[in-house]
């Protein structure tokens, strides 16, 4: 099959190689540069973790990480940093007891920590005595940018073409189900189009209304004074802070600095005008939150960037054929927590458009469900 995918971000780069992967004839149309930071997919790191409150997700992390790991051998190099995933909760934390009651019903072990043993395990950070901790051993980050590197790399290798710097401006299915799509470089005729447009998704099917909201989320990077082998991924987890939303990341090799962020929602924008500098409101704030977490960081931030959440009703992710046009399918909704599907949405996109075997509920990803 011939098979236009639009927008290779996170998802629309796993639905290349993908495709390509199973023989289809593959074109991915990506409307900034390789490497571009005006989407949600940039950046050194995204958490992986099966400690979810919904079982629903901790059930699809296992074929996650499962599409991962292949990635990994596929390309030959390290994607994933286990360093395990630290959440912690106020005391009696409802949010904590959800997240341990979805790994009991999915088998997943964890233990749960009071603040002093973990003070002494993780002795970058602080913890307050009626802090509650979970950490589950499977998880950690991902090395976003070479996630799509790769993803792209070995769609190309397995003969997608990936045309950068060519925006997507028309989409319509024709009466013998074909799919017409334009560019500025002219028109071309696919059996089906993937659209992984992200945070653009509302513009490029605007006729579908979709119940999504754009956020403008910012990224901080705050210095190691003291103890850098603390902030190691070997001694440091991924942590998620689940009372005051802030989350963070050990030193992840790449960056300068530490990773450190709020998951609460930013302003809604269009994600053709976002401003790019952070606000220093915002660092005030994390820097004030880390000086109390972090003691041995210091609080004059490296850098820092913004990035876009396509938030759905619930968090859960879109994923559908377009009503009254069924050659053409997409992605989107990932609500802040959707790269580490990126993989497995990108492989669900192509078996629901190349009509393969979907073993799983993928129900809740409807667009009316
Ligand atoms: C600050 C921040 C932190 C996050 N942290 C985590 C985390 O720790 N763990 C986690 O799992 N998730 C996290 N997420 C969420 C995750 O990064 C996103 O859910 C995921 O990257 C979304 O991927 P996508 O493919 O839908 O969008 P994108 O990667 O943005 O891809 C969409 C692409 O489509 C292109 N495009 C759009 N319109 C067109 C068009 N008309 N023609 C051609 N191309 C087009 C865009 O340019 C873009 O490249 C975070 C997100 C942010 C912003």
């Amino acid at each position: 099959m011939r098979v236009g995918v639009v927008g290779v971000g996170g998802t629309g780069s796993a639905a290349c190689r993908h495709l390509a992967r199973m023989g289809h004839q593959v074109v991915g149309f990506e409307q900034f540069h390789m490497g571009h930071t005006h989407g949600s997919s940039h950046g050194t790191s995204r958490a992986i973790r099966y400690a979810y409150r919904d079982p629903f997700y901790t059930k699809w992390m296992r074929e996650s990480f499962r599409l991962w790991a292949e990635l990994e051998q596929d390309c030959g190099e390290k994607l994933y940093e286990r360093t395990g995933i630290l959440m912690m909760g106020d005391g009696q934390s409802e949010y904590l007891s959800q997240v341990a009651a979805s790994l009991d019903v999915c088998d997943v072990e964890y233990d749960l920590l009071n603040a002093s043993t973990a003070a002494r395990r993780y002795p970058a950070m602080g913890f307050h005595p009626e802090e509650e901790v979970l950490f589950q051993p499977e998880g950690g980050f991902l090395r976003a940018n070479h996630c799509l590197h790769q993803n792209i790399r070995l769609a190309r290798e397995h003969g997608a073409e990936i045309r950068f710097n060519t925006p997507v401006t028309h989409i319509k299915q024709q009466p013998d189900d074909s799919v017409l799509l334009i560019t500025p470089e002219g028109d071309e005729i696919f059996d089906k189009v993937i659209i992984t447009a992200g945070p653009w998704i509302g513009i490029v099917l605007r006729q579908l209304n979709l119940p999504l909201v754009i956020t403008r989320q910012q990224v901080a990077y705050l210095p190691v004074a003291a103890n850098p082998q603390q902030f190691l991924p070997t001694q440091q987890p991924v942590w998620i802070d689940t009372s005051s939303l802030y989350y963070g990341f050990p030193y992840d090799g790449e960056s300068e600095g530490i990773k450190i962020a709020s998951d609460i929602r930013g302003d809604t924008v269009d994600p053709n005008f976002v401003n790019p500098e952070v606000d220093r409101d915002y660092v005030n704030k994390l820097t004030e939150y880390a000086s109390v977490r972090f003691p041995d960081l210091s609080l004059n931030m490296i850098h820092s960037h913004v990035c876009l959440y396509t938030n759905a009703p619930r968090e859960d992710f879109l994923l559908d054929t377009v009503p009254d046009a069924s050659s053409i399918s997409f992605v989107s909704g990932c609500s802040g927590h959707g790269f580490k599907f990126t993989i497995l949405l990108g492989w669900l996109a192509a078996q629901l458009a190349t009509g393969g075997e979907i073993s799983g509920d993928i129900s809740r990803f409807k667009l009316n469900s």
